[in-house]
Formats: structure tokens, C-alpha cells, sequence
């Protein structure tokens, strides 16, 4: 591939997670994926779906993280944790921007 394509696909790959960060939030998804979520705390805390820690994830600026098994990151991060999948798939999931 040229360098020229690659920038293309970076770029078209960022406007996607751009899209996607804006239309998905964090603990929306993590109750979407089951995941028990505190209520009335700040940071927010969970039950983490991975290791079943108990409010072991912390939740603060669409950034978990769980204390417990130490996993954590953005929301695509938790999808490609969950379904155990990297990135391309993850995407995949969510949908191509603009086609919901
Ligand atoms: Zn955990």
C-alpha cells in the first residue's frame, strides 16, 4: 500500500471512531453488554463483566477501568474486551458512521 493510502485509510478510520465516540457512550453500552452499574456516584462504578469484580470498574470521562483485572480504556476498548476482538471487528459492530 502507499503511503498516500494508508494516511487516507487513518484518516477515514478516525472520522468512524470520531462518529462512534459521539454517538456511543460508555455506560450505555456496558448496560447494553449487562454489565450491574452504581448509581448516584461519582465516578460512576461498575460490576466488571470480565472478572465479575464486584463495582471493581471505575467509570469517569467515557474512560473505564477496572481495579480488579486492570483492564479498561475507551469504549472501544470494552467492546474488543468483551467480544474479545480487535479493533476492525470492533468497528465493525458498532456500525458504519451514518448507517443507523
Ligand atoms: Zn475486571
Amino acid at each position: 500500500m502507499t503511503i498516500l493510502g494508508q494516511r487516507e485509510r487513518l484518516t477515514e478510520y478516525r472520522d468512524a471512531t470520531d462518529q462512534i465516540r459521539r454517538r456511543l457512550r460508555v455506560d450505555e453500552v456496558m448496560r447494553h453488554l449487562g454489565w450491574r452499574l452504581s448509581r448516584g456516584r461519582a465516578p460512576k462504578r461498575a460490576d466488571c463483566g470480565l472478572c465479575g469484580g464486584k463495582e471493581d470498574v471505575a467509570l469517569k470521562d467515557e474512560v473505564w477501568h477496572c481495579h480488579h483485572c486492570k483492564a479498561g480504556g475507551s469504549v472501544f476498548d470494552l467492546v474488543m474486551a468483551v467480544k474479545d476482538c480487535d479493533f476492525q471487528k470492533c468497528a465493525e459492530i458498532f456500525g458504519r458512521p451514518g448507517a443507523s
